[in-house]
């Protein structure tokens, strides 16, 4: 059967493999709208958008036509020698024009990981050539996710990502606690002076290490697989002018949160942030095709022409670097998103949203929803009064994914927050829907 040639042959990633090997896989069939189906035929609400990615669901024709469309007329060509074509020419202009200012130049790969990667090799590369060589390190936070190569993985705070893999992590990748409110906050600490205590962490840090080592903090405006986590209030409001007074670069890792997950276009300008880089995938092609870009400034630009008169050859990049199908399916998301006005469509679906998830503060295992646009966490708790996780081998969170499952639902568990990014086009009938799988799901778990 499918499952045994599953289990026989396909090594599954970001999944514990010992349960795997015991219990098999969901294998998903097909899709359609907000909606997948299983090879048993069984139906399921898509609360992940995948992996927080589909956000125009499971059966936009338009997508796949633009891809059928570019196959035809050009499949493959490439950006290395001075070559290059028209879709990626015209993705470069679309993404520049409606990037936070300053913004004006991209490179194209294929994933959110490659995209935070090539960030980090421009940096360094970047502090060479204006001749400060000294200052490389970076700053990234305690379960803040960006990626699994080796360098993403390492300013990724994700303790399973470096346990026995050997990562450079440490040395040059610095990281922060995670700014988890409802976690982390002493009682009757307020969001505003927890925000502050983390400021003052990331201040004490440039203290110990020296401002002139370090060269750039990666952040997520909402955290994703850390536990889809917004940031408390006031947090990068503190945390901005503290990296500018060091000129410390501010990466925005926009690769869940950018393309309206938050409700604006971009997470950065949701929460005000001005980042120096900003990286994108997921959402820029509704993830119908893998694509992901590196917004960079002028400024780093000009250091990189200035790079190939001093070395030759820009030496970085990918075969599948703006892939002609996957830069015309990122156009047409793009010209689908603004049609179908779908940052207004998420601003008016997310109110049921939020309050549809935040009626479970009441259910006896929740302990705290939170959410922002079309993105949110709830906490399970085992005593929610004095805020007690259940201890890691109850795998709490994985029970409830499991009853949701059972139910109909998928959602995903990062530890004990079960996270929900449903695809942007989620109707209200459809929230209610997902809401009261879930319920269904968290009682069966209970
Ligand atoms: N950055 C963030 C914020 C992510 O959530 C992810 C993936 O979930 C990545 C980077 C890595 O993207 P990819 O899996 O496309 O390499």
């Amino acid at each position: 059967s499918l499952h045994a040639l599953d289990l026989a042959h396909v090594v599954h990633q970001q999944t514990d493999l010992d349960a795997h090997a015991r219990e098999g896989a969901l294998l998903i069939a097909r899709g359609e709208g907000v909606h997948v189906w299983d090879t048993e035929g069984n139906r399921y609400i898509e609360a992940m958008a995948g992996l927080w990615c589909a956000s125009l669901g499971f059966s936009e024709r338009r997508l796949a036509e633009a891809a059928y469309r570019q196959l035809l007329e050009l499949p493959y060509y490439h950006t290395f020698f001075q070559k290059g074509h028209e879709p990626s020419v015209r993705l470069a202009e679309k993404l520049t024009a409606i990037a936070p200012r300053g913004l004006n130049h991209v490179l194209f790969q294929c994933s959110g990981s490659e995209a935070n990667d090539a960030a980090i090799k421009l940096i360094w590369y970047y502090n060479n050539l204006v001749g400060r060589p000294q200052k490389k390190k970076l700053i990234g936070r305690i379960r803040g996710y960006h990626g699994n190569t080796v360098a993403a993985a390492s300013v990724s705070g994700q303790p399973h990502m470096h346990a026995d893999f050997d990562l450079p992590y440490g040395g040059r990748f610095l990281h922060l606690s995670n700014p988890h409110y409802y976690r982390a906050h002493e009682p009757g600490e307020t969001e505003e002076a927890f925000s502050a205590r983390m400021a003052a962490e990331l201040e004490a840090l440039i203290e110990r290490e020296g401002g002139e080592t370090i060269a750039a903090m990666f952040a997520e405006p909402v955290q994703g697989g850390g536990g889809a986590i917004t940031p408390p209030r006031g947090y990068f409001e503190l945390i901005q002018p503290i990296l500018k007074k060091h000129d410390i670069m501010l990466v925005a890792d926009e690769v869940i949160c950018g393309f309206g997950r938050t409700g604006n276009l971009w997470g950065s300008e949701t929460y005000r942030l001005e980042p120096d880089i900003l990286t994108c995938a997921k959402q820029l092609s509704a993830s119908y095709q893998p694509i992901s870009a590196t917004l960079i400034s002028d400024r780093i630009h000009a250091a990189l022409i200035e790079g190939s008169r001093k070395n030759g050859t820009f030496g970085h990049g990918f075969t599948y670097g703006a892939h002609p199908v996957a830069c015309a399916v990122a156009l047409e998301t793009l010209k689908i998103y603004e049609e179908r006005d779908i940052l207004g469509h998420v601003r008016r679906v997310s109110p049921a949203f939020l309050e549809g998830l935040g009626r479970f503060r009441d259910h006896p295992l929740v302990g705290d929803v939170r959410g922002i646009g079309l993105i949110a966490g709830v906490e399970v708790m085992a005593d929610k009064a004095r805020r007690t996780p259940f201890p890691p081998e109850r795998k709490a969170g994985l029970v409830v994914q499991k009853a949701c499952q059972d139910n109909g639902l998928i959602v995903r568990a990062i530890g004990d927050r079960i996270a929900f990014t449903p695809p942007l086009i989620i109707t209200e009938e459809e929230i209610a829907a997902m809401c009261e799988a879930f319920g269904r799901g968290l009682d069966a778990a209970w």
